[in-house]
């Protein structure tokens, strides 16, 4: 099972990544936004980081939590609220360490909380389109009778494939949906940072 130290584990990685990636997030949301979204989410991380080294969490809820309130008030934007409910449901849906039926609670739990903030359905053009194939398949993963391990690979693979599907797309929710049909052949910015986010929980779980 997955416990505290694969949360921060995982925290840890999510920064790391973000900070690696602001340059290609940046871009991606120049092309449909605003191109602050490598910024939003580098300067979220940076101080998730912080606010975890003053403490000592004991549960992976609550390194969930910390994420969550730290998300909603540094990172700002669209996606800071949309990050910040999702990690807040995540946390709330997760009791104690993670099976792969534990993954797939809390991944189910973050969309619906991302779903209940922005409305968006599948096929909108955003972060939706890649934790709602994210989570389906880690609850493929649980009920085929993988582990945890297993069940967040898959998920970050059908992440990763779910922003590739973003590119043709229309964006009909948030600042893309400016543009119409103008929006569709780029990638969306918070289903390329949804994807690095769930890369870096399978990473820290192998
Ligand atoms: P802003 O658009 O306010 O500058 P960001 O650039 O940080 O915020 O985040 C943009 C991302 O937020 C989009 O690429 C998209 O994935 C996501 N997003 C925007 N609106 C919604 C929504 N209503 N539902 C789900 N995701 C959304
Ligand atoms: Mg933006
Ligand atoms: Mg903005």
């Amino acid at each position: 099972t997955l416990g505290t130290d694969w949360a921060l584990d995982w925290v840890a990685r999510a920064a790391k990544t973000v900070s690696d990636h602001r340059i290609d997030l940046i871009e991606l949301d120049r092309a449909i936004g605003d191109g602050d979204h490598g910024e939003n989410m580098d300067r979220g991380f940076t101080a998730v980081t912080a606010k975890l080294a003053t403490l000592r969490p004991d549960t992976v809820g609550d390194v969930l939590k910390t994420v969550a309130t730290t998300l909603m008030s540094t990172v700002g934007g669209a996606a800071g609220p949309l990050y910040g409910t999702a990690f807040l449901r995540g946390a709330k849906a997760v009791d104690g360490e993670l099976d792969a039926a534990g993954v797939a609670s809390m991944l189910e739990a973050g969309l619906e909380g991302i779903r209940a903030r922005g409305k968006a359905e599948a096929g909108e053009k955003t972060m939706v389109d890649a934790w709602g194939p994210a989570a389906e398949a880690a609850r493929r993963a649980a009920e085929d009778g993988q582990g945890p391990a297993e069940a967040l690979r898959a998920a970050a693979d059908a992440a990763a494939a779910g922003s590739d599907a973003t590119i043709p797309m229309v964006a009909r929710k948030g600042r893309a949906s400016y543009l119409g049909e103008r929006s569709a052949g780029h990638r969306d910015p918070g289903a390329e940072s949804s994807s690095l986010l769930l890369a870096a929980a399978a990473e820290a779980a192998e």
